[in-house]
């Protein structure tokens, strides 16, 4: 089998996380806030590229705030690992000790009175210990207390986005090459694993493979159930590669696919379609999930498409601006997110076909590009 030679893309360097850093200070400043708090997470894998081994109950935060220099607060032992990450040169470094207050030290650097953005990972035990130590302080979310940090994706962060997607299309053109009926989802699950190690991801984070009555459960992963003739099939499928995410699904058909599968198939296909070509700068997410649902609501379906029309998608698979009802956050050249209208029959079977897509100055580009026709495999 031949493999992608993807070329690696050259690593962000610090001065790189020095800007994004700066940026984020200069947005929080904007928002009225008196800086930015962030713990382990894409967050701070964005800001610092430090991704701790483990994300624990001892504190570690990284302090932005105007005119200072950025500072990290990590627990003594993870120092070493912190000071090695390849965005925290600019950093300055405070460690504490087992044994000693970690929010005497982080507040020690903090406004008493001070207004801060907050990542939404923060466990809850650090900013109640954080309110415990400043009771006059107040936090807002990342997310919508300011604009969004990483939503918007730089030329750099779209290459790996694309190249994350071609691999991921690469593995459903070899997957469907293998017969499906009489093999388990979970045997077809591994094969996807495997492949999209092969074709470059450094991390897979989800396999699902949907057969028959499975398929009708959005939330089915894959079991021990032999895949029949007859069968249709969701295929959804993504992980990291080059630290950027992919997720694409299909649903193809073992066999001859009866009419009422080729019907919902053809659908859900026009919603996705619809939705694609709806997306444009200036339009708020939730638009895009009208156009989806309205496509599968007036063919009778509405009842049958039961989660959102898509999720946004950078250094984690699913990450804001979520594409859903009552999101008014509005559409800007550079953000991905997925469009993945479907269309579930409880008992039956389940339709569901995804693209990655980044908005253009005048519409979308779409990050996966394969056949989106309903496939018949053996
Ligand atoms: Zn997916
Ligand atoms: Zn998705
Ligand atoms: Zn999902």
């Amino acid at each position: 089998m031949s493999s992608i030679a993807q070329p690696t893309p050259a690593p962000f360097t610090g001065d790189d996380y020095a800007t994004r850093m700066a940026r984020v200070t200069h947005d929080a400043v904007g928002a009225g806030l008196d800086g930015v708090l962030v713990t382990p997470g894409p967050d701070l894998v964005w800001l610092t590229g430090y991704r701790p081994t483990a994300i624990t109950e001892r504190l570690t935060v990284l302090v932005l705030r105007p005119a200072r220099q950025p500072t990290l607060v990590v627990p003594m032992l993870e120092r070493p690992d912190a000071e090695a990450a390849s965005g925290t040169a600019a950093v300055s470094f405070v460690d504490w000790a087992d044994g000693t207050d970690p929010y005497l030290v982080a507040g020690s650097r903090l406004d008493p009175a001070g207004r801060y953005g907050i990542s939404d990972s923060t466990w809850a035990m650090h900013l109640l210990g954080l309110q415990r130590q400043l009771p006059l302080s107040s936090y807002v979310s990342l997310t919508n207390g300011m604009p969004m940090l990483r939503a918007v994706k730089d030329a750099r962060e779209l290459a790996r986005l694309a190249a994350a997607g071609a691999a991921a299309d690469a593995v459903y053109e070899q997957i469907v090459q293998s017969p499906f009926a009489g093999r388990r989802e979970l045997d077809v699950a591994a094969e996807l694993a495997e492949l999209l190690r092969r074709y470059g991801h450094e991390q897979v984070d989800f396999t699902v493979v949907g057969s028959g009555p499975n398929g009708a459960d959005p939330h089915h992963e894959a079991g021990d159930r032999t895949i029949e003739n007859g069968d249709t099939v969701v295929l959804d499928f993504g992980g990291l590669m080059f630290g950027y995410g992919s997720d694409t699904s299909r649903t193809i058909s073992v066999g001859e696919p009866p009419p009422l599968v080729r019907e919902v198939h053809s659908i859900v296909r026009q919603a996705q379609q619809a939705a694609v070509e709806a997306v444009r700068p200036g339009i708020a997410c939730q638009q895009i999930d009208r156009v989806a649902r309205s496509v599968i609501s007036d063919a009778g379906y509405g009842q049958q498409f039961v989660h959102r029309t898509g999720h946004g998608i950078g250094v984690t698979t699913h990450e804001p601006p979520y594409i859903v009802e009552g999101e008014e956050q509005v559409l800007v050249p550079g953000m991905c997110f997925s469009i993945e209208p479907g269309i579930y029959l409880p008992g039956r079977f389940g339709i569901r076909i995804e693209d990655i897509v980044t908005v253009t100055d005048t519409g979308c580009r779409r990050l996966n590009n394969t056949g989106r026709d309903l496939r018949a495999v053996g």
